[in-house]
This record gives C-alpha cells, structure tokens and sequence, in this order.
C-alpha cells in the first residue's frame, strides 16, 4: 500500500487558542481510516487544517507525495482531496441536481461530470427521486446524502467525512454506514470524523483515539475495539 496522507506533529488553532498539541497520523491508499475521540478533543479541528480551511501553526501534513501544509482548499481539492464538513454547506434553494453538479470542480471531475451523476444517483436513488426538489426541504439524512454525494462529484481520491452520521435517525445511520462501506469497495480511500465509535471501529481497517488535541492511541478497527481505553470511554464498560 502506498501513503496517501501523512500528518506529522500537527499543532492548529483559532487565534490565540491552540487547540492541536501534536496530531500524528496516516492513511493508506485504499483504506478506511477512523478519527474518534470525546467531544472538543480537536477532530473537526485536524480536519479544518487538512483542508486548509485553518493554517497549521506547527508541523506538515503531506497528502499524494506533496506538501500542502501551507496549500490553500482550492488546490488540496484540485489535488484530489475533498471534505464534506460537518454543517454539510449546501445550497438550501438550489435543488438537488443544481447542488451535485456544483460539487464537480476539479478538472477530471468537469470531463466526467454525467457519469459521475448517474453513480451517485445509483448509491442514492433517493437524490434523482428527488432531483428537482430544494436542498433545504430534504430530511436531514437526505441532506447528508447529497452532501456525500455532491463531495463525490468532485470526483476526489480522498474523501473526508466529518461525523456524517450526526443527527440521524437509526435507520439513517446504517443507510450512511452502508453508502461508505459500497463506496470504498468501489476503490475510494476514506478517512472519517465518527461518534458512533462501534460501528465506525467495525468498519474501519485502522483508527485513531484522539484526545486534548493529541493523537494517543493507533491500531487496527479490531484492535481498538478491544482496547480497554476504548472500552471505558467510548463503549460503555
Ligand atoms: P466534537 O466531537 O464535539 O465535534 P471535536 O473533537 O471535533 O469535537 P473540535 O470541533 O475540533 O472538536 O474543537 C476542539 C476545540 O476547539 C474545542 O474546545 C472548541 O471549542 C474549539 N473551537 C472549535 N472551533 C472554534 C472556533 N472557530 N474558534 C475558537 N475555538 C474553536
């Protein structure tokens, strides 16, 4: 397996408020890497300095062979690397449609734009049942499909997930679980945000256990579901 993305000794933070203390991590082509870790350790944080949208204030974060500590989203996302955030940012009164064609930005993602279409509607029936209809009227779960959807048509290498699941019902969380599972066997390197740490760790083929801006513990999904530290903070002992 080859290093997609390579985070070394990370620090990150608003202002005068550091919030990463050092965030060491890496995904492989091809893998599902997991990020999990309590409320405020700093996950959607590494995530925001990933994409650029925060400046690291110490350390590198490597992605595809180049160093784009200091790149800013535009270029990380032309490079292949494509986050849907955690407020999902989607165009309330555009319809469905309108939403995924905007999310094919990239070059490669321009040329293969119909057919990326019809793959995301293949994944999510229920976004071409619906393609005419405004963003801001579909259920929460559908919003976070489109907005998986919309990351797809940028037709990335990587796809970053921040909690994806958050706010859905059961039912939905599984459908999402099931949309990440189908996509990487569709060959997509995936590295998430995820709360619900159990079926996440199930999922993943490696995790890490994030906690006061610190990575502190790194196996394989079996592994951390195993671990006692896991154990006792995130599954219930
Ligand atoms: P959660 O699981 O609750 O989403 P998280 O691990 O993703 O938590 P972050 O959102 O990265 O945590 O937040 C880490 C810390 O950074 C928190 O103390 C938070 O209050 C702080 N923080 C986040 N965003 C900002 C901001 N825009 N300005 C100042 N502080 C922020």
């Amino acid at each position: 397996m080859s290093e997609m993305l390579t985070i070394d000794s990370l620090e990150a933070g608003y202002g005068e408020i550091q919030v990463l203390h050092g965030v060491d991590l890496s995904v492989e082509k091809g893998e599902i890497v997991a990020l999990i870790g309590s409320n405020g350790a700093g996950k959607t944080t590494t995530l925001r300095a990933v994409s650029g949208i925060i400046p690291a204030t110490a350390g590198t974060i490597t992605y595809d062979g180049g160093d784009i500590t200091d790149a800013d989203t535009e270029d990380i996302v032309d490079r292949g690397l494509v986050q849907v955030p955690e407020s999902r940012e989607l165009f309330g009164d555009l319809s469905v449609r309108e939403n995924l064609l905007l999310g094919a930005q990239r070059a490669s993602a321009v040329d293969g734009r119909d057919a990326m279409l019809d793959r995301v509607y293949e994944l999510f029936p229920r976004l071409e049942e619906r393609e005419e209809q405004a963003a801001e009227t579909m259920s929460g779960g559908e919003q976070q499909m489109l907005a998986i959807g919309r990351a797809l048509m940028g037709d990335p290498d990587l796809l970053v997930l921040d909690e994806p699941t958050e706010g859905l019902a059961p039912k939905l969380v599984q459908d999402v679980f099931d949309a990440i599972r189908e996509i990487h066997a569709e060959g997509m390197t995936v590295f998430l945000v995820e709360q619900n740490v159990k079926q996440t760790l199930s999922l993943a083929d490696r995790g890490y256990v994030m906690e006061n801006g610190r990575t502190t513990l790194s196996g394989t999904g079996e592994e951390l579901l195993e671990a006692d530290e896991v154990i006792e903070a995130y599954l219930g002992a």
